[in-house]
């Protein structure tokens, strides 16, 4: 797979599988834009990657607000003078019991989900030229049902929606639109208050026994931005240890 000269932007690149993703392209030689709304944790990542001699920009950006989004790719323009992929994967997924979640609940989450990856989208497929790649996060509560989860299942059922369509209209452009679906991956906002004992608990329930890695998810993020998968459009990759295959 080449990467060379090629520039990804990441959102929500601060930690968990955003931070993974970042470093892997970094390691495939690819230019990177760390985007996070905490400009530090961005700063952070960019870091990492310059150690590995790969040149990096960290911006800040919530991608729930237009003129921010705007600004990120204006920025990506400004330095590296194009935009070859976007991952979408800056997303919450706030635990909260159906009857108890709240309008203002409801609508922050479907910003950052939902209008943040459309927001994103649109605005990098502007820049895109054919060959570009944009790969959202979604999840597999885009496909089964979650307790406390459902304002973040309606979200990520859009994002699959918004992948095929998406896809539909920039097939024209040749510019491939695809999501990855992981399961329960090790990230400081799923994990990262979890004792040893949950998660344990938690791996029982997924037939590959062990939750998911960042890696996992970057991996096949990787794949489904190279010129490998130059033909797979519209697609939603499940990467869950075979957690909902029953
Ligand atoms: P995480 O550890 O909470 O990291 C998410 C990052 O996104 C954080 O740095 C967060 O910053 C940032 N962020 C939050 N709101 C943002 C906004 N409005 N604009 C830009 N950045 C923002 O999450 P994760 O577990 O790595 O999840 C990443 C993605 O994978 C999400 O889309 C999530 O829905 C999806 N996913 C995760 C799992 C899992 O098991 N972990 C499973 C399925 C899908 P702050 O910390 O400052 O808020």
């Amino acid at each position: 797979m080449s990467f060379k000269n090629k520039v990804a932007i990441v959102t929500g690149a601060k930690q968990g599988i955003g931070l993974g993703i970042a470093l892997a392209f970094a390691k495939e030689g690819c230019r990177v834009v760390v985007t996070d709304i905490d400009q530090k944790g961005a700063e952070k990542t960019a870091k990492r990657i310059e150690k590995l001699g790969v040149k990096a920009m960290a911006v800040a950006c919530d991608v729930s607000k237009k003129e921010e989004v705007d600004l990120l790719m204006q920025q990506t323009i400004k330095r590296f003078g194009r935009i070859d992929i976007l991952v979408n994967n800056a997303g919450i997924y706030p635990f909260v019991p159906f009857a108890k979640i709240t309008e203002g609940d409801w609508d922050k989450l479907i910003d950052v989900n939902l209008k943040g990856t459309f927001l994103c989208s649109q605005a990098a497929a502007k820049q895109m030229k054919a060959g570009g790649k944009i790969v959202m996060i979604s999840s597999i509560a885009s496909l089964v049902g979650f307790e406390e989860l459902v304002h973040y299942c309606a979200s990520k059922g859009g994002v699959n929606g918004m992948v095929r369509a998406m896809a539909l209209e920039l097939a024209a452009k040749k510019i491939n639109v695809n999501a990855v679906a992981p399961g329960a991956i090790e990230t400081p906002g799923l994990s990262g208050g979890m004792a040893a004992d949950a998660k344990k608990q938690m791996a029982v329930g997924i037939p590959w026994q062990r939750m998911g890695k960042p890696d996992d998810i970057a991996n096949a993020v990787v794949f489904l931005a190279s010129e490998k998968a130059e033909y797979i459009t519209g697609q939603v990759l499940v990467v869950d240890g075979g957690w909902i295959l029953r």
